[in-house]
């Protein structure tokens, strides 16, 4: 597997220093760093300092109505470009979602930093133990590593969790678990969870996600509402019992059972 340059592209030089050409013409328009800068960084399309791109998302973000400090500042320091296909690294900071393989697509940055204000409700501090339904890339789930002390990340698809665990391996994050298996089952073993989030959206919620939710604990999830079109979905499990709050339509791809 090739692997990609990490952005923006370093170049170490300390080693066999550019000799001055002998012929002119040799190494033409500024010498050796222009002509490797223009082969190894303009073509991935992300010449800019990436820091400086996500930088304006997290400004568009907030714009858009985000507020909650503690995801603008996860939004800030994911880089998004490294979970999706270098073809499209030059669309990584855009509000779009974006294929990821297998008929699937990462939501795009309005609504990943949507779903994750509407999981911390404005709790301050860390979330606890959380629990993602659809790894997909690993990107949601990179953000979610920042938020909360414990992510679990459960994905059907083999090829999707593979992907992830790459995209994700020299990232570190000791807190992020990425699991294989059918979310519809949630994970038992982690459980009660503080926080409950699903990439995926079905006709109802399954039934062992509002089991394994804690009591004080929040749930987001697309989910087929009315008219067959989905919304996001927000439960909150209080000592009362269950509260449900259709908010706004939204497209996530749907949840499906058993591996593949
Ligand atoms: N959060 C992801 C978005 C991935 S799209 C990201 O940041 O990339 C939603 C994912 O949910 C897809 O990869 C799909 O395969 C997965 N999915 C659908 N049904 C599922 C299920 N029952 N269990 C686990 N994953 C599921």
């Amino acid at each position: 597997m090739t692997r990609r340059p990490s952005f923006p592209a370093r170049i170490d030089f300390s080693h066999g220093q550019p000799t001055p050409a002998k012929k002119a013409g040799t190494v033409a328009n500024g010498g050796l760093r222009a002509v490797v800068e223009r082969v190894l960084v303009k073509p991935q399309g992300m010449g800019m300092d990436s820091v400086a791109v996500r930088a304006s998302m997290v400004q568009k973000l907030a714009a858009q109505g985000i507020s909650d400090a503690a995801v603008l500042q996860a939004m800030a320091t994911v880089e998004r470009h490294r979970f999706v296909d270098p073809a499209l690294v030059n669309q990584a900071y855009e509000d779009t979602s974006l294929p990821i393989g297998l008929g699937q697509t990462i939501s795009k940055p309005n609504v990943v930093a949507r779903m994750m204000e509407l999981l911390r409700h404005g709790v301050p501090g860390k979330l606890g133990r959380v629990l993602e339904i659809g790894t997909g890339c690993g990107y949601q789930a990179a953000v979610l590593s920042q938020l909360a002390t414990e992510v679990y990340s459960i994905e059907r698809l083999r090829g999707l969790h593979d992907k992830a665990r790459e995209n994700l391996r020299t990232l570190r994050l000791a807190n992020l678990h990425l699991l294989f298996g059918d979310g519809m089952a949630g994970f038992p073993r982690g459980a009660p969870y503080a926080a409950i989030i699903a990439a995926a959206g079905g006709d109802a919620i399954p039934p062992a996600w509002l089991e394994q939710l804690a009591v004080g604990g929040r749930l987001v999830a697309p989910m087929v509402a009315g008219g067959g079109r989905q919304a996001l979905v927000v439960v909150d499990k209080t000592a009362q019992g269950l509260k449900q709050t259709l908010l706004e339509a939204v497209h996530f791809v749907p949840l499906k059972s058993g591996i593949a």
